[in-house]
């Protein structure tokens, strides 16, 4: 049987520490499961390298990493790096070069007790964003005129292809009729008068194909206020790259914060690895002390099993993690438990395999 390859890249501060405890859920996978391996290689690249040797990963990343299965990355991001370059040289790099389109963004909520909404359970909060990963308002593009002058002008265009907006679309679609669920794209056509215009034409044009689908299509600030007010509201959510990293925080917010947010970038052709990371950034304030919380990256290791098409084992990951945040016991520090992360990651692993 050929294992799946995995590159990891833990990065910095509690990257490594809760990519540990994900590579171990996959190691007890393999022990039980006979008929899955999975071969792991580690890549020393983050801000430390960069401190090191002045860039953030080595030049030949993308090929060295090209063959791979999936990439698992921690997180990067050092107290005197600027985050715009740990970002724009690793995590843009390797999305932008493996054509990772499509941003998985789970907000469900797995424990009512982690939401600050009143009123709210699991069934009412409970979506899938997909965010598109590659252009739109995020492409770079733009110009700085007159600079310095009174008369300075600055512009930030926002690229729609239509090649890379029909792309995610599509991708919804199949999502929500893979998985019978309502479809909403979340836009700003009254305001954005040339970009979200081509979007809600394009929502509206690809969803001839799929007449089983129900949709809906609501300007980002309407969106974002029924994200609080009635999540009920949403199944799969369809979005462009500014809109999606904006309601994926407040998506964040109402399910639990940054310890238990997930997030992949999938290159659904399998021409090249996709990313599975948590959500969370480096945390250098409780980095080092076996205080973080695994369950973010655990859950990430979820989503990478789904990717594999062993959804058997991403279930049943996912399952124990609802499991888990019953028993506040036995959770980190900021669910308000006493366990270090190697505790919890062992719970989990614990429950997985029995
Ligand atoms: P970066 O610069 O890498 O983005 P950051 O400190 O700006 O790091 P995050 O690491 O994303 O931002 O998180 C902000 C705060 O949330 C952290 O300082 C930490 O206290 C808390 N936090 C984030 N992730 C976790 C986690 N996995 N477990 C516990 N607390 C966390
Ligand atoms: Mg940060």
């Amino acid at each position: 049987m050929k294992p799946y390859k995995i590159a990891l890249i833990p990065g910095d501060g509690i990257g490594p520490e809760v990519v540990a405890e994900g590579v171990k859920v996959l190691k007890a996978i393999e022990e039980v499961d006979k008929n899955i391996s999975f071969s792991f290689t580690t890549f020393p690249w983050g801000c430390e390298y960069y401190l090191k040797y002045g860039k953030m990963m080595d030049e030949k990343a993308l090929d060295l990493l090209k063959d791979y299965d999936a990439i698992y990355l921690g997180a990067v991001g050092y107290p005197g790096v600027p985050d715009h370059i740990s970002l724009r040289d690793l995590l843009i790099k390797i999305r932008r070069g493996f054509d990772q389109y499509v941003n998985l963004r789970p907000v469900s909520l797995l424990h009512p007790d982690l939401t600050p909404l009143k009123a709210k359970s699991e069934k009412d909060i409970d979506m899938l964003v997909i965010r598109e990963n590659s252009e739109g308002e995020y492409a770079g593009a733009g110009e700085w005129l007159f600079k310095g002058n009174p008369e300075e002008v600055v512009l930030q265009t926002g690229v729609f292809s239509r090649k890379g907006t029909e792309r995610i679309i599509r991708y919804a679609y199949e999502e929500a009729r893979k998985s019978n669920r309502t479809l909403t794209s979340i836009s700003k056509g009254n305001a954005l008068n040339y970009s979200h215009v081509f979007w809600d034409q394009l929502f509206e044009e690809i969803g001839m194909e799929y007449p089983d689908v129900e949709t809906y299509s609501y300007l980002v600030d309407a969106a974002s206020l029924y994200f609080v007010t009635q999540p009920e509201r949403f199944g799969v959510v369809v979005t462009s790259n500014l809109f999606g990293d904006i309601v994926t925080d407040i998506g964040a917010g109402i399910t639990g914060g940054l310890g238990l947010a997930t997030g992949a970038n999938i290159n659904p052709e399998k021409s090249y690895p996709s990313m599975f990371e948590p959500v969370h950034g480096s945390a250098p304030d409780i980095a080092g002390k076996g205080a973080c919380n695994p369950i973010a990256a655990i859950w990430s290791v979820s989503q990478m099993l789904d990717f594999f098409g062993l959804e058997d084992w991403g279930s049943a990951v996912l399952q124990v993690i609802r499991e888990v945040l019953k028993d506040k016991e036995s959770l980190t520090a900021d669910l308000g438990g006493r366990a270090t992360t190697e505790e919890l990651g062992e719970y989990i692993i614990e429950k997985l395999i029995k």
